[in-house]
């Protein structure tokens, strides 16, 4: 069978433990195994620092930002095959596997064309210089530079490319060296896509390795100038928030988790109008896209109370166009969920909810026999305020309508407690509606996506992250933040001021093209 391996100190190697096996998640046949118990983990983090970080350091902005985008075009060379794996291994319809490598080729690209503005730097200067003494003699800048140390990302199962590629961007356009690991489920993809980058040769030696298989004692190794980029459940999150190595010497620690997005109907919007189609086709695609297992995917559905049984036939009408099944049919639109954990989890999760809601499409007797299919499902809330609804997430093609009395600080009130989300998209014409909610929900959310008749078929859809604008959430989302353009390099750049002579500081450290992260 084949054997997800790791690429670690300059090698593929496989673990020596007992390993375990992914399976195609809608016929359950076995597919690849995967282990990396026993591969030395201590010695990679020292390979990164040595030989991936210095390799990295000597290169400026401009030729980094090359190195990706010729790992843009390396991935998107291999497109068909890496789509073919994803839609036997991740459950993913050929819209998902697109939807997944597009995404991660289409980021490298993006920030080699943010990188190639930073020209033949080294370090970057940030902001204005400052007068700090009495005459302008004495002065101050603030300076950007790459921090001498290795970059962990841990992945989610659900894009097991893209996430793997919009954090390899931006460590790599700092200048840090990084080592991959990805979610166990769907680590077949990860490995592929891993295999281009590391065998096409582009990047140096050490600058980026891959753990296919458990984390192991890889956070014990980590040191004052590393950094952690996690991306998965909240409970996951907490628990390596937590871990001592990473308290005792301040690892800088970004975390993407879960979240419980909302979509806003506002009570100015009438069935005939633009911003309806947009949402109902925004609500459809987010429930169906991945099966649902999107952490940008609307959880919260709130409309007005006297319009909830249109809005809801609506939505039916436009789910059950939907086809589910076999991933590999072209026909199908919702493929299966991507493990037997997966859909382990999101049945309890949905029996949950349905006890304090009607459910008026799909449902657990939709499970199919064989796979880890489930037909999107579709809940009416019978009292909106009930916690679970604002504090369970269930990860599938699972949304909940809540009826609201259509006033925005009722909008903005319930939306918020969801404790911190990645993604709120609000439907309105009314602009001082809309703007009410918008800063009423701004603190608690890391976007807002703003849906009118004004941007039909100009916007991107609200689940999709873009390179340009960031990507987290305060609170349960985990308080991170990714993405953002240039933004996305501070956490693997030291901020330093410097302070001396002006004549001195300002012509070695100053820039008329300073960057503000
Ligand atoms: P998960 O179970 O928390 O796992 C996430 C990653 O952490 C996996 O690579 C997992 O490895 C690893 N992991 C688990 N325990 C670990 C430990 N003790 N030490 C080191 N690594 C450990 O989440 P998931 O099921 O993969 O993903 C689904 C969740 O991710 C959902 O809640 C979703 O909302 C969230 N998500 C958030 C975002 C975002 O950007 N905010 C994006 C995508 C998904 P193994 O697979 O080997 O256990």
């Amino acid at each position: 069978m084949k054997r997800i391996e790791s690429y670690l100190c300059g090698r593929w190697a496989f673990g020596a433990g007992k390993p375990e096996v992914v399976v195609n998640p809608f016929t359950e046949e076995a597919l690849a195994e995967v282990n990396a118990d026993g591969l030395d983990r201590a010695a990679a983090v020292k390979y990164a620092r040595e030989v991936g970080g210095p390799a990295l350091r000597a290169l400026t902005f401009g030729q980094r930002a090359e190195l990706l985008k010729a790992l843009s075009a390396a991935l998107h060379e291999q497109r068909e095959a890496l789509i073919d794996l994803s839609i036997a291994a991740a459950g993913s319809t050929r819209g998902d596997a697109k939807f997944d490598l597009d995404g991660a080729s289409g980021t490298l690209a993006a920030y080699a064309s943010f990188g190639k503005k930073l020209g033949d730097r080294r370090f970057l200067s940030d902001g204005d210089g400052i007068q700090l003494g009495r005459t302008p003699r004495f002065w101050g800048q603030h300076i950007l530079v790459t921090r001498p140390g290795v970059a962990v990302h841990i992945n989610a199962f659900n894009f097991p490319a893209w996430g793997m590629a919009e954090k390899l961007a931006c460590s790599i356009l700092a200048g840090v060296p990084a080592i991959e690991k990805p979610g166990t489920p769907t680590a077949l993809v990860a490995e592929a896509a891993a295999r281009v980058l590391i065998d096409s040769g582009i990047l140096p030696e050490g600058a980026l390795q891959f753990l296919g298989g458990s984390a192991g004692d890889l956070l014990d190794h980590l040191g004052p100038m590393d950094l952690l980029a996690f991306t998965g459940s909240a409970a996951t999150g907490a628990k390596l928030k937590a871990h001592p190595k990473l308290i005792a010497h301040n690892v800088r620690v970004n975390i993407e988790a879960d979240s419980l997005n909302s979509a806003v109907l506002a009570p100015d919007v009438d069935a005939s109008s633009d911003a309806y189609d947009e949402f109902l086709s925004n609500v459809v695609t987010d429930m169906t896209q991945k099966a649902g297992q999107k952490c940008t995917a609307v959880r919260r559905i709130f409309v007005p109370k006297d319009r909830v049984e249109d809005v809801v036939g609506h939505l039916i009408e436009g789910l059950k166009r939907q086809r589910s099944g076999d991933p590999a049919a072209a026909e199908t639109r919702v493929g299966t969920l991507t493990s037997a954990g997966q859909l382990r989890d999101v049945r309890a999760g949905l029996e949950r909810l349905a006890e304090c809601a009607n459910v008026r499409c799909g449902g657990v007797d939709t499970v199919r026999a064989r796979g880890f299919g489930l037909e999107p499902t579709l809940l009416v809330a019978i009292n909106p305020e009930a916690d679970v609804f604002h504090e369970l997430e269930v990860f599938g093609p699972v949304s909940t309508v809540l009826p609201y009395d259509g006033s925005a600080k009722e909008a903005v009130r319930l939306v918020n407690r969801g404790g911190g989300s990645l993604v709120a998209s609000v439907y309105s014409n009314d602009a001082s509606w809309t703007e009410e909610v918008a800063l009423g929900i701004a603190p608690w959310h890391g976007r807002i996506w703003i849906g009118s008749d004004r941007v039909k078929g100009q916007a991107t859809a609200p689940g999709l992250v873009l390179p340009a604008t960031i990507h987290g959430g305060p609170g349960r989302a985990g308080g991170g933040e990714e993405l953002g353009g240039l933004r996305g390099l501070a956490p693997y750049l030291q901020r330093t001021a410097i302070q001396g002579f002006q004549g001195f500081v300002a012509k070695a450290f100053g820039s008329s093209e300073a960057t503000d992260l």
